[in-house]
């Protein structure tokens, strides 16, 4: 895996939640995470999968898990939620 990606897929993850179906947007609303697919950032090696999730401030909102426990953060309020 490696040609099909670019720097520029990473801000397409906002297109990716905007997308969601309501099924989705359903479970997000409860407390669920839902995989939006991998993206890559300047400097990465590797693509990272994405999910997104609910923030109580901004609503639905997508990060990649960090660290050992996976945790998923809001880009925004940097609030935290563990991943799935
Ligand atoms: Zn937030």
């Amino acid at each position: 895996m490696s040609s099909g990606f670019s720097a520029s897929m990473f801000t397409k993850y906002w297109t990716a939640l905007d997308s969601l179906s309501r099924w989705e947007r359903l479970k997000i609303r409860l407390g669920g995470n839902v995989s939006i697919g991998f993206y890559i950032k300047t400097g990465w090696k590797a693509p990272i999968e994405f999910y997104a999730f609910w923030c109580p401030v901004h609503g639905i909102v997508a990060d990649y898990p960090h660290g050992y426990n996976e945790r998923l953060t809001c880009p925004k309020c940097s609030k935290n939620m563990r991943a799935s």
